[in-house]
């Protein structure tokens, strides 16, 4: 047996966003089913139901991967979760759980497969087609579901963007162990650039952040940047040079990351986590004059989810949301794709 849900999503990669419904699975043991109350709007929605990554994207497309809702049924193997608990559903709705990242808490880089939270065969679930949370509920394994924590419970509406542009950026900056003494740019200010000047300035580094905006340099400063510098001034880029322990580079197309790799002071490490696409501008003599590093991180593990929504609970962090009805979606992709976005769209589901 199958549930109905009404959702919104693709017929193709050239349509927009209309309603639909989709079927969900039966609560089997393991699994928990939310009714979804917030589901925020990342870039990566945009580049999936436009297949713009070349994945081969499947329809129809029902995006959303920053879940926020309560739990209205648990399967009779469910051990964490209860109904009415308030809880979030990430990038991630199943992987190996037996490869060596998948132990380690990695299920991100399971060598196996790591199921998405729509858009792909779930080869764990009957090879089912996962549909994402712009939806009114959905059923996921208790291993990917996760506890929101108490103190961020009265500002629920700005907790969803954590589970993907939240964690995607804490991760790097957790795994680089990035702290007080360093000087860390972030490239782009979107959904995921405010969440990492936030969590950086939060773990005590000088904060940089690099836009092409020039109508973002006051905001940046309110979110906790030191200092804002603006990359498509070649001039301001070149007085930065060898001055950066760490850069983020949430930049969503295709660029030349030369003059940004020239930012870098020795062991200097520059992690891409916006591009999934080919890169122009690596140069060797450029990254082994300063021993430098470029490198790439997919969003965080479960584990690590858990202690960035500890941290925000801790520390309280929340993205800036703009909330929208699941009918402007058409219009808040556009907005998007034009930056006019401060700095995530949550959907408010009803
Ligand atoms: P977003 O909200 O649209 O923000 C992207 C920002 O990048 C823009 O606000 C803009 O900031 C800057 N930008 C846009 N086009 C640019 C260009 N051509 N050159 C330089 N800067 C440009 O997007 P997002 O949701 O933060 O996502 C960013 C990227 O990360 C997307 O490609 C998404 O698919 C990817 N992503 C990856 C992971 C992962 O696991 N690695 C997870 C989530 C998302 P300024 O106005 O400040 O320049
Ligand atoms: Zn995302
Ligand atoms: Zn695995």
């Amino acid at each position: 047996m199958t549930n109905k849900v009404n959702a919104y999503g693709a017929m193709s990669s050239t349509t927009p966003l209309e309603p639909l419904v989709i079927e969900r699975r039966d609560v089997g043991e393991h699994d928990v089913q939310l009714d979804i109350k917030y589901s925020g709007v990342c870039h990566s929605d945009i580049h999936m139901t436009r297949d713009e990554w070349g994945f081969n994207s499947i329809y129809p497309m029902v995006p959303g991967h920053e879940i926020v809702g309560v739990v209205t049924q648990v399967g009779t193997n469910v051990h964490q979760f209860k109904i009415g608990d308030v809880v979030g559903v990430g990038v991630m709705v199943g992987s190996c759980q037996k490869c060596t990242p998948c132990t380690n808490g990695h299920e991100q880089y399971c060598e196996q497969d790591f199921i998405g939270t729509y858009g792909v065969k779930d080869i764990y679930h009957n090879n089912e087609i996962t549909h994402g949370g712009y939806s009114n509920s959905i059923v996921v394994d208790e291993k990917f579901v996760l506890y929101i924590p108490q103190p961020l419970l009265p500002k629920l509406n700005a907790v969803a963007p954590l589970l993907c542009a939240g964690i995607t950026t804490w991760s790097p900056l957790n795994h680089w162990k990035v702290g007080g003494s360093h000087t860390v740019g972030v490239i782009g200010l979107g959904g995921l650039g405010h969440m990492a000047i936030k969590f950086a300035r939060a773990l005590g580094a000088h904060v940089v952040a690099i836009t092409t905006s020039i109508d973002k340099i006051a905001d940046a400063k309110k979110l906790g940047a030191h200092e804002v510098l603006l990359s498509n001034n070649p001039d301001e880029i070149k007085k930065y040079t060898t001055k950066f322990d760490f850069l983020l580079n949430t930049v969503p197309h295709s660029h030349n990351i030369s003059q940004y790799v020239n930012l870098l002071k020795l062991d200097g490490v520059m992690v891409i986590v916006g591009a999934l696409v080919p890169l122009d501008g690596l140069n060797g003599a450029e990254l082994l004059s300063h021993r430098r590093v470029v490198t790439g991180s997919a969003i965080g593990g479960i584990k690590e989810t858990r202690e960035m929504l500890d941290f925000c609970a801790k520390h309280d962090i929340l993205p800036d949301v703009e909330l929208i009805k699941m009918e402007e979606i058409n219009t808040a992709y556009t907005r998007m794709i034009n930056g006019d976005v401060k700095y995530r769209f949550v959907i408010e589901m009803n």
